[in-house]
């Protein structure tokens, strides 16, 4: 029998550590896995303006909202950023679900979410994840992305 070994995490952590408390796989647990991060964003360069599409990263398997090559993903894709601890101010564009923005903000962890509901069953319930609502932009051009918009974003959102 072979036998894969599961990190550990402590109990409850995500109350009762800060994110800067947590281990690195305690870190990596907090993702949902929503796939709501990888969407293509617009910016008006004038306005400010910033958009959401359901056109997503082209490593996506849009079926599962999952990396399809997670440990190369910065090799194949360049512009795929890291979320880091120090560095969470800056990520203003994560969605109001995501675990760290919430954490980051001081609010609890969703009912909904893995860790808390114990799978990913309720996160799909509620619509969380985009499996099976966005396109690979493998399959979309940078003239159709316009017609991809799905939300407007606030031009100075507040990520406190
Ligand atoms: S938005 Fe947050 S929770 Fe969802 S996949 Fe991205 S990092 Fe994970």
């Amino acid at each position: 029998m072979s036998t894969v070994a599961v990190p550990e995490l402590r109990e409850r952590f995500w109350e009762r550590y800060s994110l800067e408390e947590m281990t690195d796989a305690e870190w990596e647990a907090l993702c949902d896995g929503c796939g709501q991060c990888c969407q293509i964003k617009l910016e008006d360069p004038d306005s400010g303006e910033r958009a959401i599409t359901d056109v997503v990263c082209r490593l996506m398997d849009t079926t599962t909202a999952r990396c399809s090559d997670y440990d190369n993903r910065f090799s194949r894709v360049p512009e795929c950023l890291q979320l880091s601890r120090d560095k969470l101010e800056e990520y203003s564009w994560l969605p109001n679900s995501c675990a760290y923005r919430r954490l980051y903000e001081h609010r609890a962890l969703a009912g909904w979410h893995p860790l808390r509901a114990g799978s990913d069953r309720r996160m799909r319930e509620k619509g969380i994840s985009v499996a099976g609502r966005v396109y690979s932009e493998a399959n979309v051009t940078d003239a159709q992305l316009d017609d991809h918009i799905i939300a407007i974003l606030p031009i100075a959102p507040s990520f406190r």
